[in-house]
């Protein structure tokens, strides 16, 4: 599982996933590793605590046991290797809020990329320059300084023709669709060409 920031749309449900999926992971012996910003293991513990601590302070002292978990903390450009894919992840710019991460996914010679709630910076380039697909949050028509906007992001992206981008965590917008664009439904699943 990977977190890209600690806003509540990003990050609240955890404490019900952690809950709901324990039982079946442990009966295949799964371990979960969660990857997020700096501060991602005590965002993590102050929520459980919060929503299921009932008074006790140390309930989830050993959280990664109770729940078969790991937490993997990525500072910006820091990597995370597993056996068959590699994630980097890159800083990204939306307004105040700190960290924000960005990532990178490279399998079998494709990169497809996470670009959460940002405006227009730097290591957005840098992520568009190398990556094949890219699912990224676009908030609105506008851009301000949290969030790109569809309509720049149209213009933007002919920059990058060799990458295909999948627009999510959107409100549904009245504008004529792109080429370069896409616009999945919830659930939908993307199938990777090889
Ligand atoms: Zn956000
Ligand atoms: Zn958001």
């Amino acid at each position: 599982m990977v977190i890209s920031h600690f806003h509540a749309d990003h990050f609240l449900d955890i404490p019900n996933l952690l809950i709901g999926s324990k039982e079946i992971r442990k009966e295949k012996e799964q371990k979960l590793t969660i990857i997020g910003p700096t501060g991602l293991r005590k965002k993590v513990m102050d929520l459980m605590s919060f929503t299921h601590g009932d008074g006790d302070q140390h309930k989830y002292d050993k959280i990664e046991e109770k729940y078969n978990i790991e937490f993997v903390e990525l500072k910006n450009e820091e990597q995370y290797c597993a056996l068959n894919f590699k994630l980097t992840a890159l800083a990204l710019q939306h307004g105040n809020c700190v960290p924000v991460n960005g990532y990178i996914l490279e399998k079998q010679n494709q990169k497809i990329s996470y670009v959460c709630d940002t405006t227009f910076c730097e290591n957005f380039d840098k992520i568009c320059q190398i990556s094949d697909y890219i699912l990224l949050d676009v908030n609105g028509l506008e851009t301000t300084k949290s969030h790109m906007g569809l309509q720049d992001l149209k213009k933007v992206c002919t920059n990058y023709p060799k990458c295909r981008f999948y627009a999510v965590h959107r409100a549904d917008y009245d504008i004529e669709r792109s080429d370069q664009i896409a616009f999945p439904k919830d659930g939908e699943i993307l199938e990777i060409e090889e």
